[in-house]
């Protein structure tokens, strides 16, 4: 089954080869970039993939899904510039509320759980309620963070949103989550409610710290290391949660989401990048984890969930060359990076040398700790020195792109060191 143009277009993707001359990369113009902070779960290689083999159902709530996006692209854009709409509840200590979007796409919904309240018995609400405090708890019993903004901000959560809306995103105030594919038949069901992981829901929430911190641009190299900095947060949250040491955690992004009739085990490993699922509706893990397999791609912002799967890996193997709790020292030295050092568009070998330089400051140069980063990042295939070992172009920012990231990036361009 194949998808039409037409469709694929109004759902912000365009078949590679048919962009026009002098028209921005397809990519540029998709519903889940920073400028509007949606940024959601579900890549959208996956959500094409499952529209053109899925069954009918499954390919109109793929679209669906798709489509949804781009109408809450068409709202933030709305609401752009309109002063007071953005404001941030300010709070001492960790404070959430969860909302009931009762299938409605009005924000945030009805509360039904503030803080300290007790469980409703909807799973849904008290996943988010839960998940959401775990995050909050890793950033600040670990690594002493007030919360996303680090000034106490409230963790809002909606859930139910929509029907059958398979995706969960932050949306730069708030968390905001699908029940999946719950409503469908249970042989057409590929997707579980997203509360149900969550490493899901500290993903999304690390998208938020990263909106306030290293503001990494959301395409291309910057973009992966966005996502794979969600992932690294979302997978350390879990483990800490778990109580799992690097040896005993899986290193799976989104484990549970699937129901048993996708033959995967998650929507990404950090183990092994590429073989999270391999599946005759859902396509195969098209993960990288190596330089030479970078992947240049004219969908998803430039690939970036799927070249995060570099990345990813590099940090996996600090983690199990360290030993013992991940979030500890691996985490400690990702977490200062993405607060002091990274910038909008520090790109791989950026992050690499960061790192390793953070590690030597942090732990003593010479350290375990600092050979740990370099086996890192030297397994993927990149020198912590600076450049990388594999595809030598993958790194590159034209001037043109570069003039462009200007334009299109707000918040973008160098920051100050926090101290
Ligand atoms: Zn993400």
């Amino acid at each position: 089954m194949t998808v039409s143009t037409a469709g694929m277009r109004s759902a912000g993707m365009r078949p590679a080869g048919m962009r026009p001359a002098g028209m921005r990369p397809a990519y540029m113009r998709s519903a889940c970039m920073p400028q509007h902070h949606v940024h959601c779960f579900i890549p959208p290689h996956m959500l094409k993939e499952i529209a053109e083999r899925g069954s009918p159902a499954q390919r109109d709530r793929a679209l669906k899904t798709l489509l949804v996006s781009e109408q809450l692209r068409g709202q933030r854009e709305a609401l752009t510039g309109l002063p007071g709409l953005a404001t941030r509840a300010l709070a001492v200590g960790k404070q959430r509320n969860v909302y009931d979007a009762e299938n409605g796409s009005t924000l945030p919904g009805r509360l039904v759980r503030a803080e300290d309240a007790a469980a409703t018995g909807d799973l849904a609400v008290d996943e988010a309620y839960d998940g959401s405090g775990a995050t909050y708890d890793l950033y600040h019993d670990v690594y002493e963070r007030n919360s996303i903004d680090n000034a106490g901000m409230r963790l809002d959560s909606s859930v139910h949103y929509q029907q059958g809306y398979d995706n969960a995103f932050w949306d730069g105030q708030q968390m905001v989550y699908g029940d999946g594919d719950e409503d469908l038949p249970e042989t057409e069901r590929l997707f579980n409610r997203f509360t149900i992981a969550l490493d899901i829901i500290a993903h999304e929430l690390t998208h938020g710290v990263t909106q306030y911190e290293a503001k990494l641009a959301y395409w291309d190299q910057s973009g992966a290391l966005n996502e794979s900095i969600s992932d690294v947060f979302g997978s350390l949250v879990r483990q800490r949660a778990l109580g799992q040491t690097a040896a005993e955690a899986d290193w799976i992004i989104g484990a549970g989401l699937f129901t048993p009739r996708v033959n995967g085990v998650g929507i990404r490993s950090m183990k092994a990048p590429g073989t999270a699922y391999d599946d005759p509706v859902l396509g195969k893990d098209p993960q990288p984890a190596h330089m030479r397999d970078y992947k240049q791609v004219d969908y998803d912002n430039g690939g970036v969930h799927i070249n995060s799967g570099i990345p990813n890996h590099a940090f996996y193997v600090v983690a199990r060359e360290l030993g013992g709790n991940a979030w500890e020292k691996a985490g400690r030295i990702w977490y200062v990076a993405l607060r002091d050092r990274l910038e909008a568009r520090s790109d791989f070998a950026a992050a690499a040398r960061i790192t390793h330089s953070l590690a030597g400051e942090l732990f003593g140069a010479g350290s375990l700790e600092q050979q740990a980063v370099r086996t890192g990042w030297t397994e993927v295939g990149i020198s912590v020195e600076g450049g990388d070992t594999g595809n030598g172009k993958a790194g590159c920012l034209g001037a043109p792109a570069a003039a462009l990231a200007t334009l299109l990036w707000p918040l973008g361009g160098p920051r100050g060191q926090v101290g």
